[in-house]
This record gives C-alpha cells, structure tokens and sequence, in this order.
C-alpha cells in the first residue's frame, strides 16, 4: 500500500518539473474544449475592444485539466499582468487585501483551489468582484473603524474541483462559468504530440494514441507519462518513442490499459473484499486506504466515475459490473 499520496504517479495535483516550457501559452495552442474556447475568445475580445476588465470566470473541473493554463492564456490574450495565489495561503483579510491593492487596472488575479477560502475572506471578495471596493476593518476592539478603498478593476479567475463546496454567494459573482472535462484520447494524443515536439522527442500519432489512452482523460498526466516514456527511450538509446517503450512503461509503472494504477485496484478491491462490493462511506474508506478522503474524492474517484466501474449513491460507493469485470473478479 503507497500511504504517501504526493508520490502517487498519477496525482494530477502535484505539480510538474517541466510545466512551464510544455504550458500553452495562447488560446489556439490549448487542445480539445472547442466550446469553451470560442465562448472565451468572445469575452475576451469583447473586454478589449471595451475597454474594460473581464467578467469574473469560475474554472471548475478535476486537478490537471488545465484550469491554471487556462487563466494564464486569459491573461495572456487580455495582455494583462497575471497575479497567482492559492485559497490555503490566504489565511488573513490583509492577505488578501495586500494583493487586491497592488492589482493594475485589467489585471488577471488567479485563485487557485476557491471553494477552501475562510468565510471571513471570502466576504472581502464580495464588495471587491461586484464594485471594485475594499471593504476592510483597521484596528480591533472599539478603537476599530470601517474603512473602504477603491480598487482598479480586475477580473478574478477562481479555480475549484468542488463547485459544490462554492458559497451561492461567491458563486453568483462569476459572471463566466467554465467547466472542464476528462479529455478525450483523440484530444490527449494531440497534446501529447505537442509536447514531445517542445521535449525534442518523437511519437507517431499511434504511439500518442497508446500513452493517450492510459492518461485518465487528464493533460497533466499524459505529459508525465510521455516524459516517463521519454526516459524509458533513452535508456534504450532511442530518440524515437516506439509501441514496445511505450508497453515497457506502462508495465513498469504497473499502469494498466485503461490507465489505471494499482491505488485505484486496490481501492476498488478493497470495497469489494471488505465491504461486499459496497456500499462503503467515503471515511470507512479513507482509513482503510491510508489515504485522505480529499484525495479519494478529487483524484481517484472521478475517472473511475467516468469508466463506469464505481458509484457514488447516498448510501456510498459501489462497485458496479463493469468494475468487477475490469478486476476479474465474479459478484
Ligand atoms: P489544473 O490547473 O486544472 O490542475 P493545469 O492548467 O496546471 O491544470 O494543466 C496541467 C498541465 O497540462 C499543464 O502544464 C499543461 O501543459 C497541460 N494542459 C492542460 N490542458 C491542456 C490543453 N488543453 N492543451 C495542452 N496542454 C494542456
């Protein structure tokens, strides 16, 4: 059992060597999403020709998707200053308000994981999306006085992989809501082919299709994978990434043809062995995976949503037909 979750290969959440060269950096280099790329462009170019800041835009979708990629390019194609910060290091008001302040007009502010602000903070967000106005408390006990600055007006890209843990009224800010999905094979052989180019490093499109469809749906793995297969040829003496490295990889990483890895085996054996197949409660399975239910959520559970082996029901999670099959196992 791997109790150390910040090793697992296929947490999307941990955050790559390389990401900044293989990053897209303009609208028309992020891959797949069609949709949701024209309807941008539009905002986007709807606030230049004005003028003005953008429409606040809410990202919602599973870790490694490409939420920050995506606030980067607005702010890139806005050709505005891009500010990053993550919901857990805002643990004051002045936190917060020591960024807002130092925003220039236009700006881009990324917060990245949203849906974990302290209510007290999220408040401060209110008046400063919906009137560019900080609203903050100087001083404390009865000496303590209201005071409120004005803001240059800049567009917040909030970033959450729970839009359900969103208060309704920090959701009803966003003016621009985008959701991201797990990406199609077709859609990740194409990034993958993209950045093995930027890697100095070759794959047919067969060989990208391979990887592809052993990377969850998700970019970030399918680059890390690539990578892994990368050195896998080198060691081979190869430039090329063949069919066999790419076998030779997978196999080594104990990934399966579906991309699964042995932490999701064993999560859904677990359920089957220990709890007959389900239904077991997210907490009862955090402890027996030594894994935290935050993880089991955000990481392990939507792409086995996705295959169809698992459910989650009110009662919790089972294992489904499909996923017993994909296990060997009989119900
Ligand atoms: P998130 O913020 O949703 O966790 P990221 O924006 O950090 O995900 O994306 C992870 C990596 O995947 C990035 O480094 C980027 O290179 C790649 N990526 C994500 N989406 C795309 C895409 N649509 N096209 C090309 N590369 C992408």
């Amino acid at each position: 059992m791997q109790n150390n979750t910040k090793d697992r290969f296929f947490d999307p959440t941990v955050p790559d060597d390389l990401a900044v060269s293989i990053r897209p950096k303009v609208l028309s280099d992020f891959i797949g999403h069609e949709s949701l790329k024209q309807n941008l462009s539009v905002f986007i170019a709807g606030a230049k020709s004005r003028a003005e800041a953008m429409d606040h835009v809410l990202l919602y979708g599973p870790p490694g998707l490409g939420k920050t990629t995506l606030a980067h390019i607005v702010a890139n194609e806005l050709g505005t200053n891009f500010r990053a910060t993550a919901a857990p290091m805002l643990t004051k008001q002045g936190d917060l308000a020591a960024i807002l302040t130092s925003l220039e007009p236009m700006d881009v502010l990324f917060i990245d994981e949203i849906h974990r602000l302290p209510t007290a903070i999220e408040e401060v967000l209110y008046s400063a999306m919906e009137d560019f106005k900080l609203d903050i408390m100087l001083g404390e006990g009865p000496s303590a006085k209201s005071v409120r600055i004005d803001l240059p007006p800049f567009t917040l890209v909030g970033a959450t992989t729970r839009t359900g843990l969103l208060s309704n009224p920090l959701r009803d800010r966003f003016g621009i809501d985008l959701r991201l999905s797990f990406y199609s094979p077709e859609d990740l052989a194409k990034i993958i082919m993209r950045s093995a180019g930027i890697l100095g490093t070759e794959t047919g499109f067969d060989g990208a299709l391979m990887l592809a469809r052993a990377s969850r749906g998700t970019p970030r793995i399918a680059n890390r994978l690539l990578k892994r297969a990368r050195d896998f040829a080198g060691a081979l003496d190869k430039k090329e990434i063949t069919a066999d490295t790419i076998r030779t990889t997978l196999a080594q990483l104990h990934i399966d043809d579906h991309g699964l890895d042995e932490i999701d085996r064993e999560y859904m054996t677990t359920i089957v062995r220990h709890y007959a197949g389900g239904p077991v409660g997210i907490e009862n399975l955090a402890a027996a995976l030594s894994e935290p239910a935050d993880t089991i959520e955000d990481v392990i559970e939507p792409y086995l949503m996705q295959l169809g082996f698992i459910q989650r029901t009110p009662r919790g999670r089972i294992v489904t037909d499909a996923g017993y099959a994909h296990l060997g196992l009989e119900k």
